[in-house]
């Protein structure tokens, strides 16, 4: 059976640290549309200019966008196997119109990270990205432009929206239009609610062992 998840969680909950690690394991993509909409920043491409004052100011991209983004790359073969799906659905719209994209595929599984607002908030201030690859790291020091990243010795950066005052509005928005998600998938077999306020090898494990619960139970 395919493993066709999503990772869901607010801003700061170890959804891209978890994904990336569960991908690499069971040798599946990991689709970020938060990575895909950076990169089209960054390219500068007409996506990215319509996604990135939105982007900046925390806000959600609208769904008619994410969706087109999420179903083009659900449509590509590496995706046969299974899929971890990290930031996206992020709306009730998005998540129904997953479930009409994956008509005839294994279920979704899905996984809640649930984290409190102060180690939120505590994390996000703290978090660095990797300019060349990616990767999540945390600065050794405070000093401006110090850190590598640990996996290709990149430099590592902030993310524009990782700023104080757009965490607290991501915040507001996740309550606002994502955490409605956990009424929507709060009553299949396959949604599990993992404690995601422990180190990143505890969650990994809870992760896993949600996931085959849900794999294992599958008809
Ligand atoms: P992330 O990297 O997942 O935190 O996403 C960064 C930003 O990209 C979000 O704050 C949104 O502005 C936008 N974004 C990413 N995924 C979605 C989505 N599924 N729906 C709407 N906006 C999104």
């Amino acid at each position: 059976m395919a493993l066709n998840l999503v990772m869901f969680g607010p801003p700061g909950a170890g959804k891209g640290t978890q994904a990336r690690r569960l991908a690499d394991e069971r040798g599946i993509p990991q689709i970020s549309t938060g990575d895909i909409l950076r990169e089209a920043v960054q390219a500068e491409t007409e996506l990215g200019l319509q996604a990135k004052a939105v982007m900046d100011a925390g806000e959600l991209v609208s769904d008619a966008i994410v969706v087109g983004i999420a179903r083009e790359r659900l449509a590509r073969d590496d995706t046969a196997r299974g899929f971890i799906l990290d930031g996206f659905p992020r709306t009730v719209a998005q998540a129904s119109a997953l479930d009409t994209m994956l008509n005839g595929r294994d279920p979704l599984v899905i996984v809640e990270l649930a984290v409190p607002d102060e180690t939120l908030v505590r994390r996000l201030s703290r978090r660095r990205v990797c300019s060349d690859c990616g990767a999540i790291g945390t600065p050794q020091s405070d000093g401006p432009g110090t850190d590598r990243c640990t996996a290709c010795d990149g430099p590592l950066v902030q993310r524009s929206d990782d700023r104080e005052e757009v965490v607290r509005e991501r915040l507001r928005v996740y309550r606002e239009q994502t955490s409605p998600l956990v009424e929507f998938y709060g009553r299949r077999p396959t949604y599990h609610s993992v404690d995601g306020d422990r180190a990143p090898e505890v969650v990994a494990k809870a992760v896993g062992d949600a996931v085959d619960a849900s794999i294992g139970a599958a008809p």
